[in-house]
C-alpha cells in the first residue's frame, strides 16, 4: 500500500495560503473521506508520479481534456514552436482561423465560431446569445448537469417542472435563480410540463447531449430528438454543452454521434489539447448577435491565445487518425467487461454506463438514467473503493459523479493491472 506523507505535509502548507488547499474544489478529498488530495510531480503519457515517488494510472484525465495522454510529443512540440513565436498576440492569427476551420469540418452546425477561456465562459456565452436572438430570460436545464459556475447555471431544481429554481450557492441572487427552470434529464413528460407552463418566457433549453456530470448517462432514443422539436415549436433554442463531449467519443461532438443538431453549441477541455480553452458557436443567424456584429457583448483578452489554438489543432490532428476510437472503445470496453466480471465475482452491488473510453461505476444495481439514480448510488462504498485504489497506483477522481477517461496512451498492460488492483480493493476493502 502507497504512502502518502509529503502529500499530507502539503495540505497543511497549501491550507495556509491556498483557500481550502486546493484551487477547484473538486480536487479536494472530501466526499471521499477527506484525506490529503495527492499532489503530483509529473505526469506522463497515462501515468502520474506523485511527490512521495508513487506511480498511478491515471484515469481522472484532468477531468476530461488529456485524452492524448499526458505531455504527449506532438502537443508539446506544438506549444513550445509557439512559444517561441510570442505567446499573446492580442491580435487576429492564421492558427486560430486554421483551427476554427478544423472544428467547423468536424462539427457543422458550427456555422460560426468563437474561441474563449474556459467552459464556463463558453455557456455563459451561448446564454446570453439566446437571450439576445429570442429577447427571452429564462432558461431550463436539466438536473444534475454541471454548466460550470457562472450564476445562471448554479441553480437548483424547483420541486417540480414548473417550479422556479432556487440558487445552489451562495451569493447567487435569487432574482437570477428565477430565470431557471430544472428538470429531471430523460423525462420528456416534465420538460414538456415545464414548456407548457413558461411558455414564450423560455429563451432557451441548455443540455449536455450525453451527460458526463452524474457519470457517464446517455439520452432515452429520442429523447434530444423530442426536446428539439417541442422546444423549436415554442419558439425556444436548444443548447448543447458539448464541453465534455466534444471529441469524446468520436471525431466531432455527441451531436454527430446522436444525429441530432442543436442551434448553439458550447465546447472546452478536450479542444484545448491540456490547456486553457472554451469555444462557442452555432447558426449564423444567431451568431451574428455578438459583437462587433450585432448588440451582445462577449470579449475575451486571452480568447484565442496562439498557445492554446497550436495545442488544440495539435491535439485534433491526432485524435483524427484512423483507429484512434477504436483503441478508445476497445480498452474501455476490456475494462467494463472486466469490472463487470469481479462485479458478479465478488457480489458488489455495482453497475457501470460506459460510452467509448469514458465510463462510471456507480455502487447500485440499477441501471443509472438520470441524476436521482446517481445520488442514490452508494457513497460511502465508493469512498472505500477510490481509497483502495489511490492506495494502490489507481487515479480516479475524488467522486461517485465522475467518469473514468481512457486516454490513447493507455495500453492492454494497463488495463490488466488496473483490473487486479480492482479485484483487490473488491476482495479487501469493501
Ligand atoms: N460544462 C460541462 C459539461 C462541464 O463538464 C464543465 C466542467 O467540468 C463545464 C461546462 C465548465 O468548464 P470549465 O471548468 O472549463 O469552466
Amino acid at each position: 500500500m502507497f504512502t502518502h506523507e509529503k502529500s499530507k505535509a502539503l495540505k497543511e502548507e497549501a491550507n495556509k495560503t491556498i483557500l481550502g488547499g486546493v484551487n477547484s474544489p473538486s480536487r479536494s478529498y472530501k466526499a471521499v473521506g477527506d484525506g490529503a488530495p495527492i499532489v503530483m510531480d509529473r505526469a506522463e503519457g497515462a501515468y502520474f508520479y506523485d511527490v512521495d515517488g508513487n506511480r498511478y494510472i491515471d484515469y481522472l484525465g484532468a477531468y476530461g481534456p488529456i485524452i492524448t495522454g499526458h505531455g504527449h510529443p506532438r502537443i508539446h512540440e506544438a506549444i513550445a514552436e509557439q512559444s517561441s513565436k510570442g505567446i499573446l498576440y492580442g491580435t487576429p492569427t492564421t492558427l486560430e482561423i486554421d483551427f476554427a476551420k478544423k472544428i467547423q469540418e468536424a462539427i457543422p452546425s458550427l456555422e460560426r465560431v468563437r474561441f474563449v477561456n474556459s467552459g464556463t465562459e463558453a455557456v455563459m456565452t451561448t446564454i446570453r446569445v439566446a437571450r439576445a436572438y429570442t429577447g427571452r430570460n429564462k432558461i431550463i436545464k436539466f438536473e444534475g448537469c454541471y454548466h460550470g459556475h457562472s450564476d445562471l447555471v448554479l441553480v437548483a431544481a424547483g420541486s417540480g417542472p414548473s417550479q422556479l429554481g432556487t440558487p445552489d450557492s451562495a451569493g447567487v441572487p435569487q432574482g437570477v435563480a428565477e430565470d431557471v427552470i430544472t428538470v429531471p434529464f430523460n423525462n420528456i413528460e416534465d420538460f414538456k410540463t415545464a414548456i407548457d407552463h413558461f411558455g414564450d418566457e423560455i429563451a432557451a433549453v441548455l443540455v449536455e447531449p450525453i451527460v458526463g456530470n452524474f457519470g457517464i448517462v446517455e439520452p432515452f432514443e429520442g429523447f434530444l430528438e423530442e426536446v428539439n422539436q417541442v422546444a423549436h415549436d415554442n419558439g425556444s433554442l436548444v443548447i448543447y454543452d458539448e464541453v465534455i463531449t466534444a471529441f469524446r467519443f468520436m471525431y466531432g461532438g455527441a451531436q454527430n454521434l446522436l444525429n441530432v443538431e442543436p442551434d448553439l453549441t458550447a465546447m472546452g477541455k478536450i479542444i484545448g489539447g491540456g490547456t486553457p480553452i472554451g469555444a462557442y458557436g452555432g447558426r449564423l443567424d444567431i451568431m451574428e448577435n455578438v459583437a462587433p456584429l450585432g448588440p451582445a457583448y462577449q470579449a475575451g483578452t486571452m480568447a484565442g491565445n496562439p498557445l492554446s489554438m497550436a495545442a488544440g489543432l495539435a491535439c485534433l490532428e491526432i485524435l483524427e487518425k484512423p483507429g484512434v476510437y477504436d483503441k478508445l472503445d476497445h480498452l474501455g470496453k476490456m475494462l467494463e467487461d472486466g469490472i463487470t466480471e469481479l462485479i458478479n465475482k465478488y457480489e458488489v452491488k455495482a453497475s457501470i454506463n460506459r460510452l467509448a473510453g469514458a465510463l462510471t461505476i456507480y455502487f447500485t444495481d440499477k441501471k443509472v438514467t438520470d441524476y436521482n439514480m446517481a445520488e442514490e448510488s452508494d457513497g460511502e462504498i465508493f469512498s472505500k473503493f477510490f481509497n483502495g485504489l489511490i492506495h494502490r497506483g489507481i487515479n480516479i477522481a475524488p467522486s461517485k459523479y465522475e467518469a473514468w477517461f481512457i486516454t490513447t496512451e493507455h495500453t492492454e498492460d494497463d488495463i490488466k493491472e488496473t483490473l487486479s488492483i480492482v479485484e483487490e480493493v473488491f476482495k479487501n476493502d469493501l
